[in-house]
């Protein structure tokens, strides 16, 4: 699924070579499971030691590193909100998260960014509310920047891949 500076894959974010891959942090940056641990695993040792200066994120805000052993550059580490039924704010830091990892990216004079699917996976955040979040914000920060030329959405599995492209559909070609 392609738009003209979006795409929407599944796959496996760790062999992209893009300028940044977004990891889907926790807020002591020091590793976890899921992306988070498939990320460190590919980037070797280097990626923990750097984080480990980093003294951790809050929730919604985002942190560069080197890549390592990775393909991609950079690493962009982001700490999703954990779902706690909605009432908690969840929305508007999961927009933060994307927004400020694309900042930080921009900041940095990166083109190419790859996403995971923030806080949907060990953090609960229903995942057709979660991609309609992610896709309204990088669109919303796509109209107001021209520097980025690609982001990648990366789709661990084939339901969230699904419903990527039913939220792209709705978002970005019959708003
Ligand atoms: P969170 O704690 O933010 O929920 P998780 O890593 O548990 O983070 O899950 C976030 C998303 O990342 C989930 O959709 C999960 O399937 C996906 N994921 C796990 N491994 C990879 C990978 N190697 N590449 C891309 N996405 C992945």
């Amino acid at each position: 699924m392609k738009a003209e500076r979006l795409e929407i894959v599944q796959g496996d974010i760790t062999t992209l070579a893009v300028d940044a891959i977004v990891n889907a942090a926790n807020s002591s940056l020091l590793g976890g499971g899921g992306v988070d641990g498939a990320i460190h695993r590919a980037a070797g040792p280097g990626l923990l030691a750097e984080c480990r200066t980093l003294g951790g994120c809050p929730t919604g805000e985002a942190r560069i590193t080197g890549g390592y052993n990775l393909p991609a550059r950079h690493v962009i580490h982001t700490v999703g909100p954990i779902w706690r039924g909605g009432t908690a704010n969840e929305d508007e830091l999961l927009a933060r998260c994307y927004r400020n990892s694309l900042a930080l990216a921009v900041a940095h004079g990166l083109k190419t960014i790859a996403f995971p699917s923030i806080s949907t996976g060990a953090y609960g955040f229903p995942i057709r509310r979660a991609s309609r979040i992610a896709l309204r914000t990088i669109k919303e920060f796509l109209e107001q920047d021209q520097t980025l030329e690609k982001v990648i959405l990366v789709c661990y599995s084939p339901r969230d891949f699904q419903e990527y492209q039913e939220a792209f559909q709705e978002i970005w070609i019959d708003p």
